[in-house]
């Protein structure tokens, strides 16, 4: 039996109508470059996840820079982001011109440890990338009430967490705004690269739509240089074609995290990921944490079954960030990690009897 880490054509086969009959009516109104198919999903992806503005960008890294741009952030001012994350949470800080500060996350959620965030502002900080990181929130409450009393600018990046919530209350609406990703693999993924912001903030959301399609609201009436950041209309309608499943799939990442707990239980040897009280995990990864985590990885392959590691480098031990001369002291966790995590496949469409072969071979590992 195979086990693809995820398997973007079990989804496809599942609505084929909807998307070709999608993408055909895109091209036979040759409406590619924003247009009607762009802005009734950002109308659609607005009142599903409610909030006022969603505003699409042609990926969930320049969302993100766009978001610091608008805001002001650039040379001299300082960003704290998380040290385990993708490396667009911190490229686009130092693409503004700022300094990215890496915090630490904790060992048993994973994300930015917000207890280390205050010691880690100081007079030039602006602004905190929360990251919702593998579908889980990160403790925002706490994040946010600290950057509210700091005066600093609260950014949430939720390339991996749509539709998770903390307190009833979803990923992306607790800053100032939130930014998305929808590339292929993540949880709402486009058939190419897209991305967007939210925000209930309209100014800041103007502000976005301008910067996103170089600094004009109006045709040739450019207000401020900005940069090309747009969504295709192929890809809007495609998002628009997946968005009456969305939750569905959600749900069925919840229901397959939870096969994974009841195969692997009594596992001794691996750590299985731990859901913060008061969250809905939207399992955008399903992460499990041995020390023999190499050796498990290869023992899977020989399976078939295909698992991927989030991330093997923690972001300031990357060789990007050597000129922050930090060392590997400065995050104890992020950098334990690095050699610890493993995530096993987990998508909608994954079968139990699939789920039930990796927790075999996985149990048969430890047996040994
Ligand atoms: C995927 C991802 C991004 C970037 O999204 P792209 O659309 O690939 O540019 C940003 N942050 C995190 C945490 C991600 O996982």
């Amino acid at each position: 039996m195979r086990v693809p880490f995820v398997d973007l054509n079990a989804q496809y086969k599942s609505i084929k109508t909807d998307i070709d009959r999608a993408i055909e009516a895109v091209i036979g109104e040759t409406a590619f470059i924003g247009g009607k198919y762009v802005k009734a999903f950002e109308s659609d992806f607005a009142s599903l996840y409610g909030v006022k503005n969603v505003i699409s960008c042609a990926n969930g890294t320049d969302s993100l820079y766009i978001l610091m741009k608008v805001l002001g952030i650039g040379e001299g001012d300082e960003v704290i982001t998380a040290a385990n994350s993708w490396i667009s949470s911190s490229e686009t800080i130092s693409q503004t011109g700022a300094t990215p500060v890496f915090a630490d996350v904790d060992e048993v959620y994973y994300s930015m440890n917000e207890r280390l965030l205050e010691g880690l502002m100081t007079s030039k900080t602006r602004a905190v990338i929360a990251v919702h990181l593998q579908g889980q929130m990160c403790q925002i409450e706490a994040i946010r009430e600290i950057c509210d009393r700091k005066g600093v600018y609260l950014i949430e990046d939720c390339a991996q967490s749509h539709f998770s919530t903390f307190n009833g209350v979803r990923a992306g609406l607790r800053g100032i705004a939130g930014s998305f990703s929808f590339y292929p693999g993540k949880n709402l993924g486009a058939y190419g690269d897209a991305g967007c912001i939210i925000t209930n903030d309209d100014q800041l959301a103007d502000k976005c739509r301008m910067y996103a399609n170089h600094g004009a609201l109006k045709k040739h009436h450019h207000i401020i240089e900005g940069i090309n950041s747009r969504m295709d209309g192929i890809q809007a309608a495609i998002l628009s074609a997946k968005l009456p499943y969305i939750l569905q799939w959600t749900n069925s990442r919840i229901a397959k995290a939870a096969l994974y707990k009841k195969h692997l239980a009594g596992i001794s040897g691996i750590v299985m990921p731990e859901v913060r009280e008061g969250t809905e995990h939207s399992w955008h990864l399903f992460v499990i944490r041995t020390e023999r985590r190499d050796a498990l990885m290869a023992h899977l392959k020989k399976f078939d079954i295909e698992t991927a590691i989030h991330y093997p480098t923690a972001l300031p031990n990357l060789p990007a960030y050597a000129y922050l001369e930090k060392s590997r002291d400065d995050f104890p966790v992020a950098s334990l990690l690095e050699g610890q995590i493993l995530s096993l496949p987990i998508f909608p469409e994954i079968t139990e009897e699939q789920i039930i072969f990796v927790a075999e071979k996985i149990r048969d590992f430890f047996k040994d």
